[in-house]
């Protein structure tokens, strides 16, 4: 075994490519625990210098999916969505999007992560509505989505856990940035969802984990190409992360922006994001001729009322508190708002977002590994975004807080904002979109 390890470390050290049996072999020694880390960071480190091809990067998604437990859907009526976001601050599209698709009659099975680091993620975002269960046991997801069209579930180790032992092992030899092992890496878990339809939303910035725009053009094109090499129908957006997306950061902010987003009067951005993404999706699964007649039922959805009514009836299914939709006080609240005044009048030109998360994460809403408990009541909830202008003495951002970092928090979202003298503007959200390639 270990000398098939060392010669495909010497392939890939001179950029020649492996085959599939090679790559299996790979995936599996991960599995085993046949791969000593050195052998694995030896190859990985390779692979971020010389890279996959696509057919290898394919291969190696395929494997790291089999790895593990993998759903099948097929059973159910209708068209299974999956979407996924490379991740942002202030995200909580999917707790929008979910409900939207589902009212137009997809069905709609979500895998969510927990936040770490800078990044929140949806499944510690929904635990703010009080009860909502968001660990039921597969039989039981399956069940609901069967039933009401829409269920979210958390990721847990079954799914594609070679990627799982990979990515904890990138993570401390600095090889995470490498467009193929990102992409096998998020695909394996959307392939082994085994949804009919994927759509990804691929974000840049200062606030994403693609620094660049060309780089996040980069990585969806590889993931759709994954996605068609594997017989998936994969969408894909590009969207920025240069500031927050709506105006919360943090858990109960997120969840009240979200219900003020299905009562459709929600942030646009958000809003808009959301239809172009549940539009790509009905025009995927062939319930619509075109992006613009797809946005439009998208948005339909947020006027008519039926997205919020999507989104009460998960919340009942899952345990959850549905009064938090009319009164936001049944979630977590902390003992403080804060609000931080502007120290110059002018134009907003700035609005880091990846300052604005350290400022939630500094509150205590994020946590630093894996595991550690987290404090849903806290956050930063901003009043002023690229292309505002706002007067001395405005409010430029509100602190959710308790009597964790309060100094650091106020630092950080005042160094997030800079000033210009003159308009500028409201930078776009969405810089490109692209269907599956058939
Ligand atoms: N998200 C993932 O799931 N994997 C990566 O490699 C990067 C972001």
């Amino acid at each position: 075994m270990s000398l098939h390890l060392v010669d495909l470390l010497d392939q890939k050290r001179q950029g020649l490519p492996h085959t599939q049996a090679q790559i299996k072999i790979l995936v599996d020694a991960i599995v085993s625990g046949d791969i000593p880390d050195y052998q694995l960071a030896a190859w990985l480190m390779a692979v971020c210098c010389n890279g996959l091809s696509l057919d290898e990067t394919a291969w190696l998604t395929e494997f790291y999916a089999k790895s593990g437990e993998m759903l099948d859907f097929s059973a159910l009526e209708g068209v299974v969505v999956d979407k996924h976001s490379t991740g942002g601050v202030g995200d909580k599209t999917t707790l929008v999007l979910a409900p939207m698709m589902a009212a137009c009659g997809l069905k709609v099975a979500k895998l969510s992560g927990r936040g770490l680091g800078f990044t929140g993620g949806t499944a510690d975002k929904v635990e703010a509505i009080p009860g909502f269960c968001i660990t039921p046991p597969v039989e039981l997801l399956m069940a609901q989505v069967a039933k009401l069209g829409i269920a979210l579930g958390s990721q847990t180790a079954d799914l594609a856990p070679a990627d799982a032992k990979t990515y904890a092992l990138r993570d401390v030899t600095a090889t995470v940035a490498s467009i193929p092992l990102i992409a096998a890496s998020v695909m394996s878990k959307k392939i082994a969802v085994g949804a009919d339809v994927i759509i990804l939303d691929v974000k840049y910035g200062n606030g994403a984990f693609m620094k660049t725009r060309a780089d996040a053009q980069a990585l969806a094109k590889t993931c759709a190409a994954v996605g068609a090499k594997l017989g998936r129908k994969v969408s894909t957006v590009v969207s920025s992360m240069v500031q927050p997306l709506g105006y919360a950061i943090g858990h109960t902010t997120e969840i009240i922006e979200t219900i003020e987003t299905l009562k459709n009067q929600g942030p646009q951005d958000l809003a808009q994001l959301c239809c172009t993404l549940g539009g790509l999706a009905l025009v995927e699964a062939g319930q619509a001729p075109d992006l613009a007649q797809a946005e439009a039922r998208m948005r339909d959805t947020l006027t008519s009322g039926q997205a919020l009514e999507v989104f009460k009836s998960l919340v009942v299914a899952q345990g959850g508190d549905v009064d938090v939709v009319d009164n936001y006080l049944r979630m977590p609240h902390p003992q403080h708002t804060i609000d931080l005044p502007a120290t110059q009048s002018g134009w907003v030109t700035q609005c880091d977002a990846l300052a604005v998360a350290k400022a939630a994460k500094a509150l205590g809403g994020g946590r630093e590994t894996k595991g550690a408990p987290i404090d849903l009541s806290v956050g930063v909830v901003l009043r002023a975004k690229v292309g505002d202008r706002v007067s001395l003495g405005d409010t430029l951002a509100t602190l959710w807080a308790n009597d964790l970092g309060v100094e650091e928090a106020k630092a950080l979202v005042y160094s997030a904002y800079g000033f210009g003298e003159s308009p500028v503007p409201t930078p776009a959200l969405i810089d490109s979109w692209q269907l599956s390639t058939p």
